[in-house]
């Protein structure tokens, strides 16, 4: 069988199922709907109805079912790992951590949305002391959530389990790649709770234009780009809010007093696991001076012991159209100077990309400018840490990083300009649930994971009641002179000071 053949049926006017298919093979895996307009509108009007249940419910409630359909999930767990490594092409061993660290985004969103959205007491302040104030965090409604195949469970779970949490039904329309993975963990849903309040809809692009425009409370979208664009184009005509996870381009900076082999171990894992095709995937190394050519021959030789293939550590490459992307990305770096240490010119075949460490790379290289999601990994040598901060905050992108130094790790990754930094570790931040996740520039906005996560998918709702009389009547037509003087004079005493002349 051909890459071409590889792909899902396309979007043929006519065609009313498409097949899911095994990347590394072919095979198809599973047939699915390709919902309509009118089907995605039935979908978030059945949904508006379970909303108006669960959001009823109280946090308790909420939360004993989302714990009884986490443990569902927990307890077919291989099943689940199975369609993932079939559908995705992803070895059973990082499925497996993926679906784990997806459960663990569940159990926390359960557990801390009473603290972090109920009412709560707030100060009032000096001039409107008689009043107390309250602020509480709502559900929206109904969430649309569009999802890419990369992480078909952590990824899409990082807005359905912080949706759900905070109130709201959800429709979800999973990449067209990976249907049966969304499809199997809302029937779990379906099954431990009783009602569809998470639901799916199946297809290509326009399913998800159509939920765009279903009359959704918001729109989470995690994918590309180019698609967030669009995402956001469509959802401006009902001025319905967005939540953009895209693309990224993350740097590892490797400091002078660097643990240099535990800088490339992690870098390698960051360039190479789920085949590169990661959003907060390392792309670009920057290295001091001092320690360059150590860190370019510790990751050689761990590199060189890599390979990917059915049974190895790195799968094939998802989506077929990447091949030809990776590989243009893979020869534009060596036309234009650049050194393969490890793969190269022959490494994208087929079906998998053998891994790819490039060095003397120009920096407006495609390689380095643009997101290339394969298992590769550009290292370029810096003067210093300022260096490594300026080039990697000269991308459009801005998502994740990692940062190894001994001294200076936290000061260092407090000046990259990205949504999250892990120091001296890799991507730990994407597992801890009460550290918030997304990014900036051309990686989107928004946040997914912890209370930044669950306040995404509310809306704040501000009560100001009265306690007792004010002293100064401010807010009616009968306010005397007199206490418009005080008004003023209270305002003096408490704001007129601090000027700087
Ligand atoms: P994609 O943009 O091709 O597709 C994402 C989803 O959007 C799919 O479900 C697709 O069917 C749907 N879609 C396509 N056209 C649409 C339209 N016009 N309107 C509405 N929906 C539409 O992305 P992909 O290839 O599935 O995923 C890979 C990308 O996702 C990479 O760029 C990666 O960096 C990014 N990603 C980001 C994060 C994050 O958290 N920031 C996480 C994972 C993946």
């Amino acid at each position: 069988m051909s890459i071409t053949d590889q792909a899902p049926a396309q979007e043929h006017p006519a065609a009313t199922t498409f097949d899911s298919l095994d990347p590394a093979t072919g095979q198809v895996v599973g047939t699915h709907p390709v919902h309509t307009e009118e089907q995605v509108r039935a979908a978030v009007e059945r949904a508006r109805v379970e909303a108006q249940w669960w959001s009823g419910l109280d946090f308790a409630d909420r939360r004993r079912h989302l714990t009884a359909w986490k443990a569902a999930m927990v307890q077919r767990l291989p099943e689940l790992v199975d369609l993932m490594h079939r559908e995705g092409g992803k070895p059973r061993g990082d499925a497996a951590l993926e679906a784990g660290l997806a459960v663990e985004h569940i159990a926390w969103a359960a557990k801390n949305a009473k603290r972090v959205l109920r009412r709560r007491r707030v100060p009032s302040g000096l001039t409107m002391v008689n009043q107390s104030a309250s602020l509480a965090y709502k559900p929206l409604g109904v969430i649309g959530v569009i999802g890419p195949w990369n992480y078909p469970v952590f990824t899409p779970l990082g807005s359905i389990a912080y949706a759900l949490a905070a109130g709201n039904a959800v429709v979800f329309k999973p990449s067209e790649y990976t249907p049966g993975v969304g499809e199997w963990f809302a029937a779990r849903f379906t099954e431990a709770v009783g009602r569809p309040v998470l639901q799916v809809v199946t297809g290509f692009g326009p399913t998800g234009a159509a939920l765009c425009r279903a009359g959704v409370d918001k729109l989470a979208f995690t994918g590309s780009t180019a698609t967030g664009k669009r995402v956001m184009a469509a959802c401006a005509e009902t001025l319905t809010p967005v939540l953009i996870e895209a693309g990224g381009k993350d740097s590892v900076i490797v400091d002078a007093d660097a643990d240099v082999p535990a800088a490339a171990d992690a870098a390698l894992w960051g360039a190479c696991s789920n085949a590169g095709q990661t959003c907060i995937g390392v792309e670009r190394a920057y290295v001091h001076e001092k320690v360059y050519d150590e860190f370019v021959s510790a990751i050689t030789a761990k590199a060189q012991a890599l390979h990917a293939g059915p049974d190895d550590k790195i799968g094939p490459i998802t989506m077929p159209s990447q091949l030809d992307a990776i590989d243009a990305h893979v020869r534009d770096a060596l036309d234009r100077g650049g050194r393969a240490v490890v793969g190269g010119a022959g490494a994208v075949g087929d079906r998998f990309v053998q891994p790819t460490i490039l060095v003397d790379v120009p920096e407006d290289s495609i390689a380095v400018q643009e997101e290339t999601f394969g298992p590769t990994l550009t290292i370029t040598k810096v003067r210093d840490m300022d260096e490594a901060v300026e080039l990697t905050n000269a991308s459009r992108y801005g998502l994740g990083n990692t940062v190894f130094s001994k001294a200076e790790g936290v000061t260092i990754a407090d000046r990259v300009r990205s949504g999250m930094s892990a120091v001296n570790g890799v991507i730990t931040f994407a597992a801890i649930p009460s550290l918030p996740f997304g990014g900036i520039g051309d990686s989107g906005f928004g946040r997914i994971h912890g209370a930044d996560g669950l306040k995404e998918f509310t809306y704040a709702k501000a009560i100001a009641r009265q306690r007792f009389k004010p002293a100064l009547e401010l807010t009616t037509f009968d306010r005397t002179d007199k206490a418009d003087q005080r008004f003023a004079k209270l305002i003096g005493v408490m704001h007129g000071r601090g000027a700087k002349d």
